[in-house]
């Protein structure tokens, strides 16, 4: 069972004969920088090879004019990472480049698996076998889905070329849990979907031809594509000289998009399921008004995901609205830094109060969801300090109290702040003078689809994919120095953790 650092990654296909792929890709990429900030990549084709360019860092960091121009080409994918299993390091960036015969493909992968121990093990991948005896080159899921599809590939080439659609019809109704991919030979794009479509994954059409995929509507965008559709969940979709050539189904698909896209992790410009998340966000805000009124002078949110929940709580409350924090803007998000002393730092890095607004005042303060506690305590301390007289935090989701498994970044049960503690002790916790979070239902309601079309495991325990519930994390290692798998209890994320542990 995987688990650990995990924010949703984002990834990114282009097929464009005669457009710049590279570039495209780069601009896809850039747009989706806040799913994953751990490391980037692109690979490209120009019809015989495939180039693959991925460091750590940022997608500014790992490309330039100069890393950009050897990627010449009419497809492509790219991918920004957050580690979701294996440890932190380059060979672990994606796209994942494999090899087979005298071809390849490449794979970025957004999600985590849940049937990592088994998948190995149909692969032989047991203690006993020497490195030679595999290939592969990483520890995340991502490399052993690589991998499965390379031992799939057909023996002979096939007249139409569709080797790697082959393989994927045969290894994909054996994955389970959450996976988008973008995936790419010399000649075509390929997207995927699992069955329940826990993350997004957009198809667009660029003007003047070709293709787009893209992790978010907004990647579209950015990129000068119109929307086309979702890719479906259970849906695999091929893209090459003949246009959306193919689209397979390999699994009915039972669409449990994850709750959080709407509440946090999606851009405000996305649209999920036809909905602005950015008018979605504004509706929980209005709901939460509702279900927790409370007499105060401002109501302020936390930037930025708070912004559109605070404004739509100030409009239902008629409280005025008004600007308490101010946020470092070339500062990324906190939560997502390796470990939790350097979390501590970086709030004070990334928020800085307005004591002139705050000052004497009965705030209600508003955010998209509390996860640790960490960030949320610190800054309610900050507003105390800066003169507020009253703090009433509203939080524009249900309490978070399961870890999930199937792609996002939340750590053990343990590290959750309300698996355990009722709102009265986080409210205590955090010194807040009141505390409400928004019910579910309400929750759903301000999305404008229903309950039963999302992944809500992480607010209400149920998982939709089986997991198991002990608190611990299981992480598989695949050692390749000496090609053994360990299926280990994962070390903590807090102090005293390198970032290279496995997670
Ligand atoms: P904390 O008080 O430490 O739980 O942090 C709460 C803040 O983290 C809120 O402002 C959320 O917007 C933000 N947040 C929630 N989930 C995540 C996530 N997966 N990655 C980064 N930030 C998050």
């Amino acid at each position: 069972m995987n688990g650990g650092l995990a924010h949703a990654c984002g990834v990114f296909g282009v097929y464009a004969p005669n457009q710049p792929v590279a570039q495209l890709t780069y601009l896809g990429l850039y747009a989706l920088q806040h799913r994953g900030q751990e490391s980037a990549g692109i690979a490209v084709s120009d019809g015989q090879n495939v180039t693959v360019v991925k460091d750590m860092g940022l997608v500014t960091q790992v490309f330039d004019e100069r890393s950009l121009a050897p990627l010449e080409g009419h497809l492509g994918i790219g991918h920004t990472r957050y580690s979701t299993t294996g440890s932190s390091s380059w060979r672990n960036a994606q796209p994942i480049y494999r090899s087979v015969g005298e071809t390849g493909f490449a794979l970025g992968h957004n999600g985590n698996l849940t049937n990592t121990a088994e998948l190995a093990g149909t692969l032989g991948m047991l203690p006993g076998l020497t490195a030679d005896e595999t290939s592969f080159d990483s520890t995340t899921d991502s490399a052993l889905v690589a991998e499965l599809i390379a031992r799939e590939w057909p023996d002979e080439p096939r007249s139409d070329g569709r080797e790697l659609e082959h393989a994927l019809e045969k290894v994909l109704p054996r994955l389970k849990g959450g996976f988008s991919f973008v995936l790419m030979d010399d000649a075509r794009l390929i997207g995927v979907r699992d069955p329940h479509g826990f993350w997004p994954l957009a198809l667009g059409r660029l003007e003047g031809g070709g293709w787009v995929l893209a992790s978010e509507t907004a990647a579209l965008d950015i990129v000068g594509a119109h929307y086309v559709r979702d890719v479906q969940p259970g849906e695999m979709v091929v893209i090459d000289a003949a246009g959306l050539r193919r689209e397979h189904r390999f699994a009915e698909p039972d669409p449990k998009l994850c709750l959080f896209e709407f509440i946090y992790f999606a851009r405000p410009d996305t649209n999920l399921y036809g909905q602005s998340v950015h008018a979605a966000r504004q509706r929980m805000g209005e709901e939460l008004a509702r279900q927790a009124p409370v007499d105060a002078d401002m109501v302020m949110p936390i930037p930025e995901s708070g912004i559109p929940a605070g404004q739509g709580y100030a409009r239902s409350s008629g409280i005025p609205y008004g600007d308490g924090l101010v946020k470092n803007r070339y500062v990324g998000r906190t939560f997502i830094q390796p470990n939790q002393k350097i979390r501590g730092q970086s709030v004070r890095m990334k928020l800085n109060p307005l004591p002139e607004n705050i000052r004497g005042k009965r705030l209600v303060v508003v955010d998209d969801s509390i996860v640790r506690g960490t960030t949320t305590r610190q800054v309610v301390a900050m507003l105390r300090e800066a003169g507020a007289t009253e703090i009433h935090f509203r939080v524009s989701s249900p309490p978070y109290k399961w870890p999930c498994y199937y792609g996002m970044d939340t750590g053990r049960k343990s590290e959750l702040l309300a698996a355990d503690l009722e709102v009265g002790e986080i409210r205590d916790y955090l010194g807040v003078d009141s505390l409400a979070y928004l019910e579910l239902e309400r929750l759903t309601k301000a999305t404008g689809s229903s309950e039963e079309s999302f992944c809500t495991a992480c607010l209400s325990g149920n998982y939709p994919v089986p997991v198991p519930l002990e608190d611990t994390k299981h992480v598989l290692e695949i050692d390749v120095s000496n090609a053994r798998l360990t299926d280990t209890d994962s070390a903590p994320r807090f102090p005293g953790v390198s970032p290279s542990a496995p997670a």
